[in-house]
């Protein structure tokens, strides 16, 4: 009860100090957080010491830690420290500052085609194969969420269902940030340029056949943890334009497809006959891309001898292409 005064004390306050003018901020009825949701999270500031085995924080004092050498215990200054709890499970990250030298990146220039059917192609013919935590493990959530919607609301056992769906949907979501991470560290650190196609993906959401792949993959997220784990690398980012067709033009000769639709999966060159990986020809288009932007093009060589060996059947399937 105390609180609930507590809010409406306040809210009374800022409408007589509204009336006279002298309240510029938000001005809101009180209003009860919900009970469903997790409690998320907050932020303190102040003395935080990290040491191996605990962490001692403001108003909290120390909390054992279950995960051990996350944190950084040594020679650095901790500005704040972030408390969040997911599906039971809590949660603890810090910021802090460190001077960090960006080393010389030596790496390949890459382009990289975002997909649905694999998670990337990258143009030098390396296929990234999509995880689908979330297909592989749809049947059990659904199963979970028909277990919730029959037990009776406000019930214990209702409770529990809805806690073990709660679990499920943490996994998921932690695997599929996991594969994430890897994928984007392990491009930053490799190539010293990565084309990718900036996906208008809220568009491309709308189309519900595609809405759950997409949401699979977490196209912003790549993005996005590709820019900063790039300045961290010394790797550049060349986001190409959404509009760019490049999954219509042949990326041997500059032809142009406007029939090609989603489902053709192989790209047929009406002009030079080139056949190739629909994904594949996209990620070569991306990575030219970054050429006309460097000033340089010096890969058509292994396209060519992929082509080739393509064209006498010696390859077969994706993997085909990683031979460089
Ligand atoms: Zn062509």
């Amino acid at each position: 009860m105390e609180r609930r005064t507590a809010a409406f004390a306040h809210f009374f306050r800022r409408c007589a100090l509204k009336k006279q003018g002298k309240w510029t901020g938000q001005l809101g009825y009180p209003q009860f957080k919900t009970k469903k949701k997790g409690l998320g999270s907050f932020r303190l500031t102040g003395s935080i010491v990290v040491s191996e085995k605990a962490i001692v924080l403001p108003r909290l004092g120390r909390l054992p830690l279950k995960e051990r050498e996350y944190l950084p215990t040594k020679g650095v200054q901790i500005l704040s420290a972030i408390v969040s709890e997911e599906a039971g499970h809590w949660y603890v990250s810090v910021q802090m500052e460190e001077e960090q030298a960006v080393p010389e990146n030596i790496g390949p220039v890459v382009g990289i085609d975002l997909g649905v059917k694999s998670l990337a192609t990258l143009s030098d013919g390396t296929v990234i194969t999509n995880p689908r935590h979330l297909k592989r493990r749809l049947k059990k959530l659904k199963r979970l969420q028909r277990v919730v919607s029959r037990r009776k609301k406000g019930s214990k056992n209702r409770k529990k269902a809805v806690r073990r769906l709660a679990k499920l949907h943490r996994q998921i979501r932690h695997q599929r940030s996991n594969t994430l991470h890897q994928v984007t560290t392990r491009l930053a650190k490799t190539k010293s340029v990565l084309v990718i196609e900036d996906l208008h993906v809220s568009g491309m959401l709308k189309n519900h056949r595609l809405a759950q792949a997409i949401g699979d993959v977490g196209f912003y997220e790549f993005k996005r943890q590709l820019l900063y784990k790039a300045s961290w690398y010394g790797a550049r980012v060349v986001l190409a334009d959404r509009w760019e067709p490049s999954s219509k033009r042949c990326s041997g000769c500059g032809w142009l497809d406007e029939d090609l639709i989603l489902a053709d999966r192989t790209f047929h060159c009406e002009r030079c006959g080139l056949v190739l990986d629909r994904d594949l020809n996209a990620a070569i288009n991306l990575e030219q891309l970054a050429g006309s932007f460097l000033g340089q093009s010096k890969r058509l060589w292994s396209r060519w001898l992929w082509h080739e060996a393509q064209a006498s059947g010696e390859t077969g399937g994706e993997e085909a292409g990683t031979k460089r």
